[in-house]
């Protein structure tokens, strides 16, 4: 039972935006419970199973950073300087992030920084109960039931607030909607994903360069690999659900069997084929994970309930973005608690803030797919991208290429929207019909620019 004690707060979920969002609560004098559906994973492992490993930007880190976590996560991350381009003759190009090792983005392994927060947590006076999952809610009366699934016996609780942490499936956002109809929708991709593993090199090392995001782009597929601190690699092959007619390409419905995918990598990813060993087993083993985009009208009902982080907003994972964003939706309904009384004040300056920004990264997601995918080594793309690159430098303050803007700063999310899609015209119209950038018209371009892009605060 929880408390009448009216700075008592319940959270469902104890995944990354939970424990991040606990802890910086827990910092401003709330009494926090977090009921977590899985069992505690310092004790029996983590059984989590997907996206192993994820990239942590600015953003991210800088949520870290407020509550006083950063240094313990940053212990265990490997640096990613760019992405390493995989061609299909096996030849190798790495496009550099950023202008120099001060931009670049960082794996961190899912299960150690969820274990780093939870600990954190509960060090900040968090309490954390583990197998509990959020069942039904009666907002009216302030009751909700827990469900144990080792036994399946119901735990009735009290509460004040529920925030809901609990993810692209959350059960607090279920039960909003059963009650106040708050608009949910899913665009689902037609694409899923499957993880396999690269393991250690013979003598304990990498067994590629670990300081990248390896890429193989294929058109309308493509794989990646993040590296682990274990000297792993973690890859995930993205695949449409079912190939377009007579395109011939692979699909999740084609490629079924061990052998079948042995298959796909000889002809589509033969450099990495030697470097994944359980090859079959791994596909045989591991269902498609669905990719998904979840739009909600209203992410609070009063001062009763709120959602954020994937429960609120999930994405597609093609920007490396949704923990990030998650974080800083923690910072942000922390700030908005400090500063708006009643609760339903607070979250309703949270919703106004965080909602466009979500859904600014939700569609930067979902466009950047086709760049991983089909125009990182198309010729085009690179002359924007050598261009992008000279404009920074001659108009740092107002030229701030989309991908710095997003991973390396923590402008706003609609507004590196709204500034990028107004650069990738001015790439992509300087460019048209040319094969490198002699004969660009440079004043030309600083007078469009000086026109357009106002100076970007904390750009340099
Ligand atoms: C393939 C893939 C790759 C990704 N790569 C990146 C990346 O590189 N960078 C990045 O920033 N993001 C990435 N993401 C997105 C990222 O994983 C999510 O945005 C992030 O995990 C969201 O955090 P969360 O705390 O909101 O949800 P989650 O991390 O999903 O946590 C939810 C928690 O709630 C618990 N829970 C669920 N239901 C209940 C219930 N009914 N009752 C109680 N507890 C419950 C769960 O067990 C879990 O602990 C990736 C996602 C995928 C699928």
């Amino acid at each position: 039972m929880d408390s009448n004690d009216p700075r008592s707060l319940t959270l469902i979920g104890a995944g990354l935006a939970g424990c991040l969002l606990a802890i910086l609560l827990s910092q401003r004098g709330w009494k926090v419970t977090i009921y977590e559906r899985r069992g505690d994973p310092r004790i029996k492992g983590y059984e989590s199973g997907r996206s192993i490993n994820l990239a942590l930007a600015e953003r991210g880190r800088h949520a870290l950073r407020v509550a006083g976590v950063e240094e313990a996560v940053m212990r265990q991350a490997v640096m990613m300087r760019g992405r390493m381009v995989h061609a299909l003759d096996g030849s190798t190009m790495l496009q550099r992030y950023g202008r120099d090792d001060s931009e670049v983005i960082w794996s961190v392994h899912r299960a150690d920084l969820n274990m780093t927060l939870l600990q954190a947590a509960e060090r900040a006076g968090a309490s954390i109960h583990f197998h509990r999952r959020l069942h039904t809610v009666d907002f009216d009366a302030g009751y909700a039931r827990l469900i144990d699934d080792r036994d399946d016996q119901p735990h009735d609780i009290r509460f004040q607030v529920l925030i809901g942490a609990d993810g692209a499936g959350s059960a607090l956002r279920a039960e909003m909607v059963r009650r106040a109809g708050i608009g949910e929708r899913t665009e689902f991709l037609d694409h899923s994903y499957k993880e396999l593993t690269i393991p250690p090199a013979p003598d304990g090392g990498f067994m590629i360069e670990p300081h990248a995001l390896h890429i193989w782009p294929r058109g309308r597929y493509m794989c990646i690999a993040l590296p682990n601190d274990e000297r792993t690699f973690t890859v995930t092959l993205f695949l449409p659900n079912h190939a377009a007619p007579g395109s011939g390409d692979p699909c999740f419905a084609s490629v079924r069997s061990g052998a079948e995918v042995r298959a796909l990598f000889q002809r589509d990813f033969p450099d990495a084929l030697p470097l994944i060993p359980d090859l079959e087993r791994d596909w045989e083993n591991h269902p498609p994970g669905l990719l998904g985009t979840l739009y909600l009208d209203t992410w609070h009902m009063g001062g009763r309930a709120v959602v954020l982080g994937d429960a609120a907003h999930a994405m597609v994972p093609f920007h490396g973005q949704g923990m990030n964003c998650a974080f800083e939706d923690c910072v942000a309904l922390a700030e908005a608690m400090d500063r708006h009384a009643p609760l339903e004040d607070a979250f309703a300056a949270f919703e106004a803030e965080r909602k466009p920004n979500a859904a600014a990264i939700q569609a930067m997601a979902l466009e950047n797919y086709i760049e991983m995918r089909d125009r990182v080594d198309d010729p085009d793309f690179l002359l924007q991208r050598e261009l992008e690159q000279a404009l920074q430098a001659r108009h740092p303050t107002r030229f701030v290429p989309h991908y710095t803007m997003v991973t390396f700063m923590r402008v706003p999310y609609a507004l590196a929207h709204a500034r990028s899609q107004l650069q990738r015209r001015i790439l992509v119209e300087a460019t048209a019909g040319r094969s490198d950038l002699s004969g660009i018209d440079w004043d030309a371009l600083a007078r469009r620019i000086h026109a357009e892009l106002p100076e970007l605060e904390g750009a340099r």
